[in-house]
């Protein structure tokens, strides 16, 4: 729920506290949030200055850091002490950025090629996650500023082919700067929720998200059905983007102007000037068709059709990669409802008119291109804190989900982070001979006893024929659909008797007690392995006794006398490690027992037997 809180200052309502949405980008980042007025997503800016935050960081000789637009005068008259594209960076080790290690005008560390990548500025030593935390602190800040409130949960998005240690890495950068991380969300499906789409819960469309940003370019296909964003295929580039274009238009000068190459990259304050004006050139020929600007006695002229001939060969990669994310999704342009445009870079009309033309229809590109993957950051952060309650952003399941079998056992059946929708079924038999009952508890967690996770149902399966011990399968499946709702099922095959339940799983649990009981299974995982191992060995242990202890009484004509004494023997000696807190003695006696009656077990095995040895029972 929504909670209110009166400022003591004002005496007016105001909001408890935002949750701001955060694009973490490789050229800019920026804050957004939902209006509390104007319930429209927003981005953040101080008066008379733009909303985007060059992610750069910038030390001076005693190691305090700059970011943002200050930074950046600094990247060709500083570069060693000045930090762009961080966000390469971001969970990778030295071998994985090595071929491209030219790119970074500062000092990435190599010493040791497995661990991941630190940048070292004069004698001080940062890694990704700290470079990254500084934009973030600065970002926070600002939003405090503007917002005159203090911010400290925050939902930050990331290309959606990041995988799980650059997420971790994005998420421990929030942390270090003081945010409360609610989730990650990926760049495209952010992208998506701007121009609202998948917040309806009937709609189905599969979308094509092309992102041209300054340094990187990605196409992503996203499939979106109740609310469920699936990323079906990614494709891209990670060294193509406005710096590119940027770079076209420099060499294109200084050929005109008979400067050497050499010259240029000699002198950092000339290269510098050419580049600034060159992206000054881009963006005036966005909207114009020609640009031209007297700059140290040089006239530096482009028109929009030569302007475009020299990015051809760019805008065509990003087509090639359109095909190949398409085909790699196994769909065809026809296939593609939307198209969203994203990055400063499809301001361009050259490359917004290449990809409607490729996808044949016209693209969506009315969200600021700049600002729309933070605004679907801050749509997010609005349905996190609960004032958009029509809708819940469900993609996976945060918890596993099982059932609690013999010695207070989770069994899980769907994993946490399973993609919902999905089934999962397993069969489970009887403990008692003649047991007519069997209790189904439904629990939710990562502990492996059951008495540590948290119980969502439990119901029981009645009418089961009488039939000796492990006959009876009782098949246990579970089913989330797409609302988030799991059935749970249960079915004795052999009878056909069958019932089952519906649970609401995901709700009731915020996402800080989600955190906590994750937390906790970690910490608790090796006592919960040797607490379960333990248990199975006891559950496996008793068992055996009942199977044995049958088998005698019903087949004691088969056996010799010595084979009854020391199965006698060995049952007291099992019996007794029971008892104890030793799973290895257990295992052992297990062991004896099976060796004393293997001879006569061989000569009159049954299905039964084999059956209530193996499978799982559930307590009745
Ligand atoms: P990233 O996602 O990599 O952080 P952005 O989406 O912020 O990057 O895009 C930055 C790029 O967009 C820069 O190369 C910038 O020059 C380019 N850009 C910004 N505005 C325009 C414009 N009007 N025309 C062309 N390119 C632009
Ligand atoms: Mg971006």
């Amino acid at each position: 729920m929504a909670k209110i809180a009166i400022n003591i200052a004002t005496g007016s309502l105001q909001q408890a506290e935002m949750i701001v949405g955060i694009d973490l980008g490789t050229t800019n980042s920026l804050v957004a949030i939902i209006h509390p007025e104007s319930k429209q997503p927003t981005a953040l800016q101080e008066h008379n200055t733009s909303s985007l935050v060059p992610s750069i960081v910038h030390f001076d000789e005693l190691g305090n850091a700059i970011v943002g637009e200050e930074a950046k005068q600094y990247l060709e008259t500083d570069p060693q002490n000045t930090i762009f594209s961080a966000k390469r960076l971001m969970g990778k080790n030295y071998k994985d950025i090595s071929a491209n290690a030219d790119f970074f005008t500062y000092k990435v560390i190599d010493d040791d090629t497995d661990s991941l990548v630190k940048v070292q500025v004069g004698n001080r030593f940062y890694s990704p996650i700290e470079l990254s935390s500084f934009i973030l602190k600065e970002l926070k800040q600002r939003a405090e500023h503007i917002l005159k409130t203090p911010v400290s949960k925050a939902v930050i998005t990331v290309p959606a082919y990041f995988n799980d240690a650059q997420r971790q890495a994005t998420r421990d950068a929030g942390k270090l700067a003081g945010l409360d991380v609610l989730r990650i969300v990926n760049e495209p499906t952010a992208a998506s929720l701007a121009y609202g789409l998948g917040l309806r819960k009937d709609e189905e469309k599969t979308i094509a998200v092309y992102d041209l940003g300054g340094g990187t370019f990605d196409i992503s296909i996203l499939h979106i059905y109740n609310g469920i964003f699936e990323v079906l295929s990614t494709n891209g580039n990670t060294y193509l983007g406005g710096d590119d274009i940027d770079r076209a238009i420099v060499e294109y000068w200084i050929k005109q102007l008979g400067i050497p190459l050499k010259k240029l990259q000699a002198d950092k304050e000339l290269s510098q000037g050419f580049r600034l004006r060159a992206e000054e050139a881009k963006k005036h020929l966005s909207s114009e068709n020609s640009f031209s600007v007297l700059w140290k006695h040089h006239v530096l002229e482009i028109t929009k059709e030569i302007f475009e001939s020299l990015i051809q060969p760019l805008v065509d990669q990003t087509i090639t990669s359109c095909k190949n994310a398409l085909a790699d999704a196994r769909l065809t342009i026809n296939d593609i409802d939307t198209i969203v445009m994203v990055g400063g870079s499809t301001r361009v009309p050259a490359v917004k008119e290449a990809v409607s033309k490729f996808f044949g229809k016209p693209v969506n590109d009315s969200v600021n291109p700049d600002e729309v993957v933070a605004l679907g950051a801050a749509v997010q952060a609005d349905i996190l804190a609960g004032n958009n309650k029509d809708f819940l952003l469900l993609d996976i399941t945060p918890l596993s989900l099982g059932i609690e079998t013999m010695g207070g056992l989770m069994d899980t059946l769907i994993p946490r982070n399973a993609k919902i929708p999905i089934k999962a079924g397993r069969q489970y038999t009887t403990h008692k001979d003649g047991q007519s009952d069997m209790r189904i508890s439904v629990f939710q967690g990562e502990r492996d006893l059951v008495k540590d996770n948290r119980k969502l149902a439990e119901f029981s399966l009645k009418g089961i024929p009488g039939m000796p011990a492990g006959l009876p399968k009782v098949e246990v499946s579970f089913l989330i659909n797409a609302d988030g709702i799991l059935v749970v099922k249960a079915k004795e095959l052999r009878s056909g008797v069958e019932q089952e339940i519906e649970v609401r799983p995901q709700y009731g649990l915020t996402d800080d007690e989600v955190e906590k009981m994750l937390l906790d299974s970690i910490t608790h995982a090796k006592d919960d392995m040797q607490v379960r191992a333990l248990v199975e060995a006891r559950t496996e242990g008793e068992q055996i006794l009942a199977v044995t202890e049958k088998f005698v009484a019903k087949n004691t004509s088969l056996l010799t006398k010595d084979e009854l004494v020391a199965t006698a023997g060995a049952m007291q000696v099992l019996q007794l490690a029971l008892t104890m807190d030793d799973k290895n003695l257990i295992h052992t006696k297990i062991e004896e027992i099976n060796e004393v009656t293997r001879p006569f077990a061989e000569r009159a095995m049954d299905v039964a037997i084999s059956g209530a040895l193996k499978g799982k029972a559930i307590n009745s």
